[in-house]
């Protein structure tokens, strides 16, 4: 993909607007993982080494729109300043003239940080009134935002009609890494798609079929896929208007000659609750009143063997209630079956990463993509809008 890079632009004395992912957790007021802001450090610490004015921009939750001090980025400006051990100047307006004015009075090498986008309902909207007074709080506009670049708002894709646009080196490496993972992936393919609805899914399991070896399913899509071949699932998750479609998907990939593994076991409770009665029970077994939860062993081992032997994983959704420690020990040996393997693996959503995080095996994965949601558009085969925005001839 021919993306513009920032490695060779002059930047100096330039304001240039930086479009991150910064939509970070916070809890009472303080940020709790830094994942996000750190892997946009690389493109921060070329531009401020090149001299730079750099006026960085984030959403951060969903304030639908309005003025809402839950979703202030101040906590994140604060973690901001102590990352980069550097005066920061926050700007309370996103556009205007007094955040033009701040932007002006930076100096070469300096930051200021913008608060949340999506205090204005013209951001997801992608006003282009908006846009534009986004633009002119710069000459140059870089995207290191690649979670938010399925979205076409005016900070990815609007803003891009009225500045000169780049990629970021993070926007640069998940795309590189995602293209090369489904145009030249070492086989066997194996895809490990889990969490919770099939329906949020499907697109992305069709659209692998071309190009996986192996699919393995968990978490509780897999209900409805054991529902659609008459497996009793008792009370687990299952999308009934979806039954037919998981049933041709099975069907499919038969056809497609791709092997397509449900679990075989699970652990399963009697309530949706930390605290509820649980067992482990085949796949034969879920009565009614009683829900899967997680992967059981036999399933772990099975996805193990078929982990250990991959030439090329991709990782998306938990295997089972990985919030609540109880059913949450498919998800973690999985994490680490794949930190084990010598397969290339991408991870991608955020309860992957966590479950990464929780197993400790953060630096055996070879890429930890930032865009759930965006790494799954972008394997589904569908050009992402804040890419394809700066692509486009202007
Ligand atoms: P997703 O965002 O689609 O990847 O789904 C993630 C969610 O799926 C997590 O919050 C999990 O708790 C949930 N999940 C995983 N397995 C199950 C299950 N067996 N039953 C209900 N929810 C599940």
């Amino acid at each position: 993909m021919n993306l513009p890079r920032i490695e060779n632009i002059d930047v100096k004395g330039k304001r240039v607007f930086l479009r991150v992912d910064f939509n970070v957790p916070i809890e009472n007021g303080v940020v709790t993982d830094t994942t996000r802001i750190s892997k946009t450090l690389p493109t921060i610490e070329l531009l401020i080494n090149r001299w730079a004015r750099l006026v960085i921009a984030s959403h951060l939750g969903r304030p639908e729109g309005k003025v809402n001090p839950k979703y202030s980025m101040k906590p994140v400006y604060e973690k901001f300043k102590e990352i980069i051990k550097k005066e920061v100047v926050f700007s309370e307006n996103v556009v205007g003239p007094e955040a033009v004015a701040l932007s002006k009075q930076l100096n070469d090498g300096e930051v200021m940080l913008l608060e949340n986008l999506r205090f204005h309902a013209e951001e997801e909207e992608n006003s282009p009134d908006f846009a534009k007074k986004l633009s002119e709080l710069a000459d140059i506009y870089i995207n290191d935002a690649f979670g938010a670049a399925h979205r076409a708002h005016a900070s990815t894709e609007g803003i891009t009609n009225y500045l000169p646009s780049y990629a970021g080196t993070l926007m640069y490496k998940e795309i590189e890494v995602l293209t090369s993972l489904i145009t030249k992936p070492e086989r066997p393919f194996v895809a490990i798609i889990g969490g919770a609805k099939v329906s949020s899914k499907l697109k992305i399991l069709k659209n692998l079929f071309t190009k996986v070896n192996v699919m393995l399913i968990g978490g509780g899509m897999a209900y409805t896929f054991l529902k659609s071949r008459a497996v009793p699932v008792g009370a687990s998750l299952v999308e009934k208007e979806f039954e037919v479609q998981a049933f041709q998907i099975i069907e499919k990939a038969g056809v497609a000659g791709i092997e397509f593994q449900l679990p075989v076991d699970h652990v399963i409770a009697d309530a949706f609750s930390a605290n509820a009665k649980s067992k482990t029970v085949d796949k034969m077994g879920i009565l009614d009143g009683w829900m899967g939860m997680d992967i059981g062993p036999k399933t772990i081992s099975n996805f193990e063997k078929v982990i250990k032997s991959a030439g090329t994983i991709f990782w998306n959704g938990p295997m089972g209630v990985f919030e609540m420690d109880k059913f949450s020990n498919g998800t973690v040996q999985i994490a680490k079956a794949i930190a084990k393997s010598s397969a290339r693996s991408v991870v991608g959503g955020g309860d992957s990463i966590a479950a990464i995080a929780k197993a400790g095996v953060e630096d055996k994965i070879t890429h930890i993509s930032t865009g759930g949601g965006a790494s799954l558009e972008f394997l589904e085969g569908k050009i992402l809008p804040g890419v394809a925005a700066l692509m486009k001839e202007k």
